[in-house]
């Protein structure tokens, strides 16, 4: 057990609910795989929830009741956003037919989650290039705390085009669906990890899956250390240059928060990046 182990010891939520997924996702074949992802959404949030109030990462960053009311708001747009993009993505897949599901379902889930992860992992790094994808971005990087609450806070064009880079590619090229739907569950679980307010790390488990020590160091204000794009997996990063690790960030948020609008106003959020203005250099990430 190294120094670090013993000063913050394991992030125990994250270990256990990885423990956990591969009995979930095989176990319950009987349930149709909306309400499979669903249960298993909310057997996540309560995990990492109880987490938070039993060994936080920070006490400053538990969500106030206007966080709240911002997130919960913002969570039920981007589940009808989420549903439409799902019903657009079948009707797509009944028109491909490819070979894909006839490959191993263990080589289809190591396949599936390195191709899904790959696509989000581009768009995500582009997205912090500035321009027009970072103002849509901006408003899952603006709150200053991180927490399960505020884990799936994005703007609804946001998780369309994530969940169309993550999940097309599968779609397309015929993956089985219970795969995709194992994935779709993998991939919450990290994405809440990966916000978590929670103490610990995963050990030698950071080199193949992401986790929440990488990922608050993504949400830093200072550039050096905000890489670490891909959520569920370090590999992206590691291949092309942008991997970070190190103690956490001392500040999370955007840069400059005051040429933003303010954290819960959700309407203005919406809107930002379709109103007309000039891009300029400070409305670029400090993760460029
Ligand atoms: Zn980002």
């Amino acid at each position: 057990m190294t120094q670090d182990t013993l000063e913050r010891g394991w992030h125990v939520p994250h270990l256990l609910l990885l423990s956990l997924l591969p009995v979930v996702a095989m176990g319950a074949p009987g349930l149709a795989p909306e309400l499979r992802v669903a249960g298993w959404l909310l057997l996540n949030v309560a995990v990492i929830a109880a987490a938070e109030r039993w060994r936080p990462y920070r006490a400053d960053w538990r969500p106030t009741r206007a966080d709240l009311v911002r997130d919960g708001g913002v969570f039920a747009l981007n589940a009808l956003v989420d549903a439409l993009a799902k019903m657009a993505l079948a009707v797509v897949a009944l028109r491909f037919v490819s070979g894909a599901s006839a490959l191993p379902g263990w080589l289809q889930v190591i396949g599936g989650a390195l191709l899904a992860d790959l696509g989000s992992y581009a768009l995500h790094r582009w997205s912090h290039r500035g321009g027009w994808l970072w103002r849509v971005h901006a408003f899952h990087h603006r709150p200053e705390a991180l927490n399960v609450a505020n884990a799936l806070t994005a703007h609804p064009l946001n998780a369309l085009y994530d969940g169309v880079v993550r999940w097309g590619p599968l779609v397309l090229l015929g993956f089985d669906a219970e795969v995709i739907t194992a994935l779709a569950m993998f991939h919450l679980t990290q994405a809440l990890a990966a916000h978590a307010n929670v103490r610990g790390i995963i050990g030698p488990l950071r080199w193949v899956l992401g986790s929440a020590e990488l990922h608050r160091l993504h949400h830093s204000t200072d550039g050096r250390e905000a890489g670490n794009f891909g959520t569920d997996l370090p590999l992206w990063d590691l291949v092309f240059g942008t991997h970070r690790s190190g103690p956490g960030p001392r500040a999370v948020g955007v840069f400059d928060p005051a040429r933003y609008p303010v954290a819960t106003a959700t309407g203005r959020w919406l809107a930002w990046p379709f109103q007309r203005r000039p891009s300029t250099a400070q409305d670029r990430s400090p993760s460029t």
